[in-house]
């Protein structure tokens, strides 16, 4: 007998009968023998529709309020798969983050899971029950709920894996896997059959979405393999897992955009030591992740800052930057969200050389302004403007030769 965590995703549960099909599916393997532990995420555009309608009472809500409505979207589908399981046959019992023992810490809206006990569905398991568990939740120390980032319930599923000690965990969304592009984007994008934590990770944390890049994090720290597959057929997915050295060989394993991102840029501040350090000191305070930081050679004592912040972020960012302002001699904070973000990554590009000259070469020939660059051991990223950010991408591709095995 295995054990096996399985995740659905928004578009898997989004009606009464695609909530149907999955009970059909979690029933399959349950009745090859498996114990199933299973997370789900709220119906497709239910949280942002949670979040249109706090942001309509409020510019600025609460965000222990904001985490008290956003988690109800996950829990009203545990409970209708748990229906569905039974109306089936199959016993099944759900459970909220809370009652599933995911402890995090207190940062309202994305918190970091603790703690897992796993007692609760042990017991369950045990009783030969599936359980259903609400993606994207837990519980904090002082008995509030928490939510643990956009796209989290991939992290809860994740997370669940480790202590549960799963044979296996399956991450089923809307695709067939892991693309080499977005295949909504670049249609000739081709499914990607493994590839290794940190290229997922960069892949995810600079705007593929088909994995939340903090669940990756995890998946590597913990060392727990994951595949990406369709909850709509039985292709086999996209097995992610530590790097094996056949990985190198692969320059460029995919292109990822990030329409998400602002561009802020804080003018004519001190060209003095502490000036960055208060400047990024009051971001991090916030909560608010910095990517993508330049700045420029100072003249005449001033300097100016250019960095990208989550475009979600930019009021909270504007805020923290104004209080510090003064501190550092003054100057001005702008924001410029239509811009895009476009990486390309692979573990190739550790051992071989050209990938910037490619890449830039491409973008120069569509004609496309490159505004920002920044580049890791594995990853080249470029701000370019947002309206370009698809053809982009689709040249980025083509340039890489993505499109052929
Ligand atoms: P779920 O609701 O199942 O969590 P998401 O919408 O969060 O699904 O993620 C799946 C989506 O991610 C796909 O529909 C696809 O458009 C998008 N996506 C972006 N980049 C990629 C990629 N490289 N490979 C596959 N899908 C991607
Ligand atoms: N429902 C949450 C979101 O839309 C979590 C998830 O779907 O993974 O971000
Ligand atoms: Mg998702």
């Amino acid at each position: 007998m295995a054990r096996i965590v399985q995740k659905y995703g928004g578009t898997s549960v989004g009606d009464v009968e695609r909530i149907k099909k999955v009970a059909e599916r979690i029933k399959y393997t349950r009745d090859d023998g498996n114990e199933v532990v299973v997370v789900v995420s709220a119906r497709s555009g239910v949280t942002n529709e949670l979040i249109a309608r706090a942001k309509s009472i409020s510019e600025n809500p609460s965000e222990r309020e904001l985490d008290q409505l956003l988690s109800i979207g996950e829990q009203e589908t545990i409970a209708l798969i748990a229906m569905a399981l039974q109306a089936i046959g199959v016993p099944a019992v759900s459970f909220t983050g809370s009652q599933a023992g995911i402890v995090t810490d207190k940062v309202h809206t994305k918190a970091k899971i603790q703690t897992i006990n796993a007692s609760a569905i042990e017991k369950e398991l045990k009783a030969g029950k599936v359980v259903i568990v609400a993606g994207f939740q837990g519980i904090n120390a002082d008995g509030q709920t928490t939510t643990l980032g956009r796209g989290g319930s991939d992290l809860t599923a994740i997370a669940l894996a480790a202590p549960l000690k799963a044979d296996k965990c399956e991450i089923y969304t809307d695709v067939d896997g892991v693309y080499t592009a977005d295949p909504r984007v670049v249609k000739n994008a081709r499914k990607i059959e493994e590839i290794s934590y940190d290229e997922m990770l960069e892949l995810a944390s600079a705007g593929s979405k088909v994995m939340q890049s903090r669940s990756v994090e995890f998946a590597s720290k913990y060392g727990v393999v994951f595949e990406v597959r369709s909850s709509f057929n039985h292709n086999p997915g996209t097995i992610v897992k530590a790097e094996v050295a056949s990985m190198e060989s692969v320059v460029v394993r995919g292109v990822a955009v990030d329409k998400d991102q602002a561009k802020v840029i804080v003018s004519n501040i001190l060209d003095k030591p502490g000036s960055a350090a208060k400047v990024f000191r009051a971001l991090a305070d916030a909560h608010i992740i910095v990517d993508m930081i330049v700045q420029n050679v100072g003249r005449n004592g001033i300097a100016n800052l250019t960095f990208t912040v989550p475009q979600g972020d930019s009021t909270k960012a504007v805020r923290a930057l104004e209080n510090v302002l003064d501190e550092v001699g003054g100057g001005q904070v702008a924001i410029h969200p239509q811009i895009a973000k476009l990486s390309v990554v692979g573990v190739g590009m550790k051992t071989h050389s050209g990938v910037a000259a490619t890449l830039f070469q491409a973008l120069a020939d569509a004609n496309v302004n490159i505004e920002l660059i920044t580049t890791s051991e594995i990853k080249i990223s470029v701000v370019i403007d947002q309206d370009r950010a698809d053809e982009a991408a689709r040249v980025a591709h083509a340039a890489f030769k993505l499109d052929q095995v």
